[in-house]
């Protein structure tokens, strides 16, 4: 892309995956920007279940409907990226390929999706290693742990030049007229590319704020580094985007594997539920028995609970930043800048994210190329 004509910094508000993956892409298409990435949360920060990136599964598992073309484009082309990193790098910014197996109790057909990934296999579910499952697919897919990849891509935008603030946003006005926020960077900026997640409710409309809400999602992180293949559970529809109930375990090539889960729609409870954490232990050891030491495969389900719970790393709550009608990846304008919203991924942003990031810019370019 040839270099774009802006006046002034060009803000990136937010640095989880979807902010820092779309400062990698900006600052790709256009290395003279002057870019600054403003944001309350950082990838080193302690885990905050209102920092959604630190605290996802977070696998390449698509839930995104046979007919969601641009769910699907995303998905698919984040997939791609990443599994092309990972034959250059290998693991070490936090990717994990894996064979991936899916089940579906009470349904008997699987996304087409999945058929465009690596290895796709139909299984026969009475194979499955717990009851009542109806269909069995499996296919080459691949897991992050959030910590190193989001450290490798803070890495890759400060190497391309972007300056990172840590800065609250109150409002889009006050990035042209606060003091304190134009210290950071000299000058009102033209351009802003808005990636804050759920805390964009803070900073759009009232009728967009209302679309936004958080999907509470519960986790256990356990320390099983015997556990290099992933495993979920489909109860119920997933009614063209996340519903039902979903049970997986997500290994990490760090040696923890994420046990989850749970999807509850404006929740913002903080904290974890003890009586959550022992039923995600127990539907995980339904769904893959091997998740519990070596040494407590042959007891019995109550002592193997135990035995599960001997090797957890720490517990874990999220906050997905969910929107009516999905992600809003497009270019408007408000405030005097030119802005290009990329928010409200709910429980799909670090699958989605590369191919985000790039309609992002590619909107921001053409919106520039007009000017
Ligand atoms: C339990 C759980 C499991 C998940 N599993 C998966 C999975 O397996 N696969 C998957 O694809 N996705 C998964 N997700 C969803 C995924 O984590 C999110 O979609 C993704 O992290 C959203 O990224 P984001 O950058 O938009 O938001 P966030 O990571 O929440 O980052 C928001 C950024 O904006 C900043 N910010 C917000 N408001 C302001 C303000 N006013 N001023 C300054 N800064 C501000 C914050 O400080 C932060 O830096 C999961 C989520 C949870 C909770």
């Amino acid at each position: 892309m040839a270099p774009t004509r802006t006046n002034g910094p060009v803000i990136v508000l937010g640095a989880g995956v979807i902010g820092l993956t779309t400062a990698v892409r900006l600052l790709e298409a256009d290395p003279s920007l002057d870019v600054h990435i403003l944001a309350d949360h950082f990838p080193s920060d302690t885990l905050d279940a209102n920092y959604a990136s630190t605290i996802a599964g977070a696998h390449h598992l698509s839930f995104a409907d046979d007919g969601d073309a641009r769910q699907r484009r995303w998905d698919m082309r984040t997939f791609n990226v990443l599994y092309d990193e990972w034959k250059r790098v290998g693991e070490t910014s936090g990717l994990m390929v894996l064979t991936q197996t899916e089940m579906w109790e009470g349904a008997t057909a699987h996304l087409a999706i999945y058929e465009e990934h690596p290895d796709f296999r139909m299984l026969d579910p009475a194979t499955a290693q717990c009851a009542d499952i109806s269909h069995m697919v499996s296919f080459t897919s691949l897991t992050i742990a959030p910590a190193l990849y989001l450290a490798s891509l803070e890495a890759r935008v400060r190497a391309l030049g972007a300056k990172l603030h840590r800065a609250h946003v109150p409002s889009l006005v006050a990035l042209r007229t606060d003091p304190g926020l134009l210290a950071l960077y000299g000058n009102p900026p033209s351009s802003v590319f808005l990636c804050a997640g759920l805390g964009a409710r803070h900073l759009v409309s009232p009728s967009e704020a209302a679309a936004l809400f958080p999907t509470r999602g519960q986790v256990v992180v356990v320390r099983a580094p015997w556990m290099r293949s992933g495993y979920t559970r489909q109860v119920g529809a997933l009614g063209g985007g996340e519903g039902g109930t979903r049970t997986y375990v997500i290994p990490r090539c760090t040696g923890e594997v994420v046990l989850g889960g749970t999807m509850e729609k404006r929740d913002w409870t903080p904290y974890p539920r003890e009586e959550t954490a022992e039923d995600i232990l127990q539907r995980a050891l339904q769904i893959c028995p091997d998740i519990a030491p070596p040494y407590a495969r042959t007891w019995g389900e109550g002592e193997q609970v135990a035995a599960l719970r001997s090797i957890v790393v720490r517990h874990a709550v999220g906050f997905r930043p969910s929107r009516d009608g999905g992600a809003r990846v497009a270019l408007g304008s408000a405030a005097g800048m030119r802005v290009v919203y990329n928010y409200g991924h709910g429980g799909a942003g670090w699958q989605s994210c590369w191919g985000c990031a790039e309609d992002a810019v590619a909107l921001w370019a053409a919106g520039s190329a007009r000017l």
